[in-house]
C-alpha cells in the first residue's frame, strides 16, 4: 500500500461498502479507492454481492484482496434468494475457507420478473434463515476442519474457534414490501434472535428517520449495535437513481439544492455536505448509542473521506488531495 495511514480522530468507528467492479477500468478506480479507504482506518469494508450470485467471483476476489492485501476486516454481503439449501452451505463454506469471518446476510430481491408470492424463494425464505445457517456451517467448519492441517489454504487466516461477525438489514423506513413498522421491528429482532450480531441500515436522508427507528427498535427489545448507513449523494441523477432503487421517498430539500447547483463541483460539494450534516446529526443524536457510521461509497474514496473529515472522524487534510 502506498498511501500513508491517516489519523482517525475519535471513538464511533466508520466502515465502508464497496460494489465488485464490472470491467477493468473499474477495477483500476476501486484498487486505487481501496488504497485510501484502507489507509483511513475503518472498522471494516463490506463487499456486495450480486443478486442471485450473479457476482459471486468477482465479489469474492475483492474479498480476497482486501484480506490477503491489507489488514482490515472484510466483510461478505451474501444473499440466499433462489438458492437451494445446499448451495448456500457450499458458498458460506467457500468463503469462510477463503478467510471471511464477517458477513451481511441478506435474503435479497426477487430476481427480474418475479413478484413476492411466486415461487422464488428457495430454501431460505429471509435473512434470518440464512444468519442461522451461517452459524451452523461455521460450527461443523470448526469442528471438522482441514484447514486446521499446517499447510492447508486459509489456515493462517482463519483458526478453529473463530467467531464470525453476522451483520443484517435494517430499514429505518420500512422494507418496502413491509406491511408496518412493528413487522420491521420484528423482523429485525428475529434477525437478532437467529444470532446477528450488527445491523446496518439501508440509506436514509433524514437524521430523525434513523433516531426514531433506534428508538423504537430499543423499545422493542433489538440489543444489537444499528450502524446507520450514510450516502454522499454528488448529482441530481444519482439521486432520483437510488430512490428508485432503494423505493425510498425523494428528498426533495436535497434534490433542490442539487440542481440549483449548475457544476458538478458544486452539486459534489451538496452532497457531500448533506452527508456531513446527516452523519453529524446521527453521532451526535444517539448518544453514544451504535457509535459509528456506514458509508456507501460507489467506489469513490474522495466524497466519504471528505464526509469523514467533516464529522471529525478523520483529521483534515493539511494539504492537496492526492
Ligand atoms: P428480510 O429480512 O428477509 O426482509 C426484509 C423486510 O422485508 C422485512 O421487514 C420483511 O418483513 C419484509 N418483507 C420481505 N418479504 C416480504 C413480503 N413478501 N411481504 C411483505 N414484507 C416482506 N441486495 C443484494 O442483492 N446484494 C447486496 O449486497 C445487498 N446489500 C444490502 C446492504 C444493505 C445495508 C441493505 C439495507 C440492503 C442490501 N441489499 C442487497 C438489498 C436487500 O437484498 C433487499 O432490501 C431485500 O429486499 C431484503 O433483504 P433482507 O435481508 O432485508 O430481507
Amino acid at each position: 500500500m502506498s498511501v500513508a495511514p491517516l489519523t482517525a480522530l475519535q471513538t464511533p468507528t466508520f466502515s465502508f461498502e464497496l460494489y465488485p467492479p464490472r470491467s477493468a477500468a473499474a477495477e483500476q478506480t476501486l484498487l486505487r479507492s481501496i488504497e485510501h479507504l484502507v489507509a483511513a482506518g475503518p472498522e471494516f469494508i463490506s463487499v456486495t454481492y450480486g443478486a442471485n450470485g450473479s457476482s459471486r467471483n468477482s465479489s469474492l476476489a475483492v474479498l480476497l484482496r482486501l484480506l490477503e492485501q491489507t489488514d482490515v476486516s472484510a466483510m461478505a454481503h451474501l444473499t440466499c434468494v433462489g438458492s437451494s439449501y445446499a448451495d448456500a452451505t457450499r458458498l458460506i463454506r467457500e468463503f469462510l475457507d477463503a478467510g471471511v469471518t464477517s458477513f451481511l446476510a441478506l435474503r435479497g430481491d426477487p430476481p427480474a420478473g418475479a413478484v413476492e408470492g411466486d415461487r422464488f424463494l428457495g430454501d431460505l425464505g429471509s435473512a434470518g434463515e440464512l444468519v442461522q445457517l451461517i452459524h451452523r456451517v461455521q460450527a461443523e467448519r470448526d469442528q471438522f476442519s482441514l484447514n486446521d492441517i499446517p499447510g492447508f489454504p486459509g489456515a493462517k487466516r482463519l483458526s478453529s474457534g473463530h467467531k464470525v461477525t453476522i451483520a443484517v438489514a435494517a430499514f429505518p423506513n420500512g422494507h418496502p414490501r413491509s406491511r408496518s413498522v412493528e413487522q420491521d421491528l420484528d423482523t429485525l429482532l428475529a434477525k437478532e434472535a437467529a444470532g446477528a450480531n450488527l445491523a446496518i441500515t439501508q440509506l436514509f436522508f433524514h437524521a430523525d428517520d434513523y433516531l426514531g427507528f433506534l428508538d423504537k427498535a430499543r423499545a422493542a427489545g433489538v440489543t444489537m449495535r444499528i450502524l446507520p448507513g450514510i450516502m454522499p449523494v454528488l448529482s441530481p441523477q444519482r439521486l432520483r437513481r437510488i430512490v428508485q432503487l432503494t423505493d425510498e421517498t425523494l428528498p426533495t430539500d436535497l434534490l433542490r439544492r442539487l440542481e440549483a447547483e449548475r457544476t458538478p463541483e458544486g452539486q459534489a460539494a451538496v452532497g457531500i455536505e448533506h452527508a456531513i450534516d446527516l452523519g453529524s446529526a446521527v453521532l451526535e443524536g444517539t448518544g453514544g448509542d451504535s457509535p459509528g457510521i456506514h458509508l456507501y461509497t460507489f467506489n469513490q474514496h474522495e466524497a466519504v473521506l471528505d464526509v469523514l473529515r467533516g464529522c471529525r472522524l478523520l483529521e483534515p487534510v493539511t494539504t492537496e488531495h492526492n
